[in-house]
């Protein structure tokens, strides 16, 4: 394939995006979240090319987007057979909630890897919501990123992972929350999260009264062998940029860094405004030509929209190691770290 085409999301953009959907081709396309690659989830064959230009591995399954609730009927899916569905819907959607219910028989085997259940979303983003409505198809989506790799919060990340495997970026700019939705399994009980994103465990526990975390610290080994069984994704390399993740205390990681830069290696940064080693990390920076410094808002919904751009920029300047102080394990600073911790671990695999 040519060179990939990069649109604004006007209205020949979106109408260009949907043709190509309806015809069966793949679009990355802006959501809230992160950037998706979307495919008419209705066709095998447009689902199936997803996994090709993404290189994911066939057992992790999609995300399918529609722009309402009532579109899964489309899949033969019944909302009011999963009462926490609807209830969830109409306190979480559009929003960064993606719900795993029991599969329709119209959804094709190769977006739910074979599986029982289907993962469904309605984003929250002008772009993503147009095109589903002119497409008038779901979009199975996952995100728009080469398999392994950081996920895309800019339509540029989008090209530099993609180019030439899909026709066309619609550019909506960066995206809002910048890590992916929070994965709910609601064939669970109590519903288990498989997958920390942008909704807290705090916002779900209000709305269900009680939910459980798969990489909680309160599941047994054995529940967690089952409960890790429900949530493929999770098996596999994640979040990496190239150079190696090292995560470590606020307060040790400018010390860290600066070990490191000082046997003669160009180290990455990364720290929040108001981090205790700051001061001593940007006068650094300043002298040595050693230290690429990336200094983080510390409010946590700014860190989490500039978290993968970050790690992507690092990687830019060619670092051999990028140092990442810890956020607080709260709130959205769970999906942080599980984000940081899995980009950490890559490396070892
Ligand atoms: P991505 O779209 O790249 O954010 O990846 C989608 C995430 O949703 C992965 O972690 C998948 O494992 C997860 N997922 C999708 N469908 C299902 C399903 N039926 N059951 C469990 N997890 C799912
Ligand atoms: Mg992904």
């Amino acid at each position: 394939m040519s060179q990939t085409l990069i649109l604004p999301p006007d209205d020949a953009g979106i109408e260009r995006a949907a043709a190509l959907l309806r015809a069966g081709e793949l679009v990355a396309f802006p959501t809230e979240t992160v950037y998706g690659l979307g495919a008419d989830a209705l066709n095998a064959a447009a689902a199936r090319s997803i996994f090709a230009a993404k290189e994911r591995p066939a057992d992790n399954p999609l995300i399918v987007h529609v722009a309402e609730l009532a579109a899964l009927t489309r899949f033969g899916i019944t909302p009011a057979e999963t009462p926490t569905l609807t209830s969830l819907a109409q306190s979480f959607w559009p929003g960064a909630l993606t719900l795993v219910v029991p599969r329709g028989p119209a959804v094709p085997d190769v977006i739910t890897a074979g599986r029982a259940t289907v993962a469904v979303r309605v984003p929250d983003h002008p772009v993503a919501r147009a095109l589903l409505l002119r497409a008038d198809v779901p979009i199975a989506a996952p995100s728009a990123n080469r398999s392994g790799r950081p996920s895309p919060t800019l339509a540029e990340h989008v090209f530099l992972d993609l180019n030439g495997r899909i026709p066309l970026i619609l550019d909506g700019g960066p995206a809002r929350v910048g890590i992916e939705s929070t994965v709910l399994d609601l064939t669970a009980s109590p519903p288990l999260v498989l997958r920390r994103g942008g909704v807290t465990i705090a916002e779900l526990t209000r709305a269900l009264g009680r939910v459980r975390a798969l990489d909680s610290s309160t599941l047994e080994a054995g529940e967690r062998d089952a409960a890790a069984r429900r949530s493929p994704g999770l098996r596999h390399r994640h979040y990496a940029p190239r150079a190696a993740v090292i995560l470590t205390s606020e307060e040790d990681a400018t010390a860290r860094a600066l070990a490191r830069a000082g046997l003669g290696a160009r180290v990455g940064l990364m720290i929040r405004e108001g981090a205790p080693g700051l001061a001593r990390a940007r006068a650094y920076a300043a002298e040595s030509g050693r230290l690429a410094l990336r200094v983080m808002p510390r409010e946590l919904t700014g860190y989490a929209s500039e978290l993968f751009a970050s790690l992507r920029a690092l990687d830019g300047e060619e670092v051999t190691a990028i140092v990442v102080g810890a956020v607080p394990a709260e709130g959205l600073g769970a999906s942080i770290l599980d984000r940081l911790r899995r980009a950490a671990d890559a490396g070892a695999d």
